[in-house]
Parts: C-alpha cells; sequence; structure tokens
C-alpha cells in the first residue's frame, strides 16, 4: 500500500523565512513580474501554436494536470500522440500522464 500523499501548503512568500527565498541564494537572480511575463512569451513562441493553450493554463496555476501534460509535451517534443506512448515508467509523471487521469 502507498503511503497518502502529504499535502504541501501553497506557496506563499509570507510562510517562507526571508533568508529560505530563492533570490537569497547564492547565484540566483530574482525575477519579477516583467522578467517572468517575458521568460513566458519567449518560451511561448518556441511551442506550436497548436500546444500553447496547455501551456497558459499551466501557467495560470490552476490546474496540475495541464502542468503535467505541458511537462510531457516538453518532454516528448510537443507530439502529443508520443505523451501516451511514452516508454519511461520510472518517471515519476509516467502515472499521471493525460491517458492515465
Ligand atoms: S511521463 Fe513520459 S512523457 Fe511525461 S515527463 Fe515522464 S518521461 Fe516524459
Amino acid at each position: 500500500m502507498l503511503p497518502k500523499a502529504r499535502r504541501e501548503p501553497p506557496l506563499n512568500s509570507a510562510l517562507i523565512d526571508p533568508d529560505d527565498r530563492p533570490e537569497s541564494a547564492p547565484g540566483i537572480t530574482t525575477s519579477s513580474p516583467t522578467d517572468l511575463d517575458a521568460a513566458r512569451r519567449k518560451r511561448l513562441a518556441q511551442i506550436p501554436v497548436r500546444q500553447r493553450p496547455i501551456f497558459l493554463r499551466a501557467w495560470k496555476g490552476k490546474s496540475r494536470k495541464a502542468a503535467i501534460r505541458a511537462f510531457c509535451l516538453e518532454c516528448v517534443g510537443y507530439e502529443s500522440a508520443e505523451v501516451n506512448r511514452c516508454t519511461a515508467p520510472a518517471c515519476p509523471l509516467y502515472p499521471y500522464r493525460e491517458d492515465r487521469l
């Protein structure tokens, strides 16, 4: 029997010790909302048009299913059928591919 999944608290900057925030870590630069938008626009330009809606849905942060799907699509070169044909059962996302949800 698998152990029950532990629910992580929502990532809320108020809950994070200021010294533990990523921008405090050496070698990590701060991402402002403007940087984030620019990074996403740049990434979106590299994604086939037909796959872009799933990434937009994932970036809203309200759909884990969309986030998993987007990750899998990137993994297989944006070929939707290839996600279903994934041959990596050891991947942590394998049980959560769209055809399994
Ligand atoms: S489940 Fe398969 S397609 Fe999805 S991220 Fe893992 S290896 Fe890639």
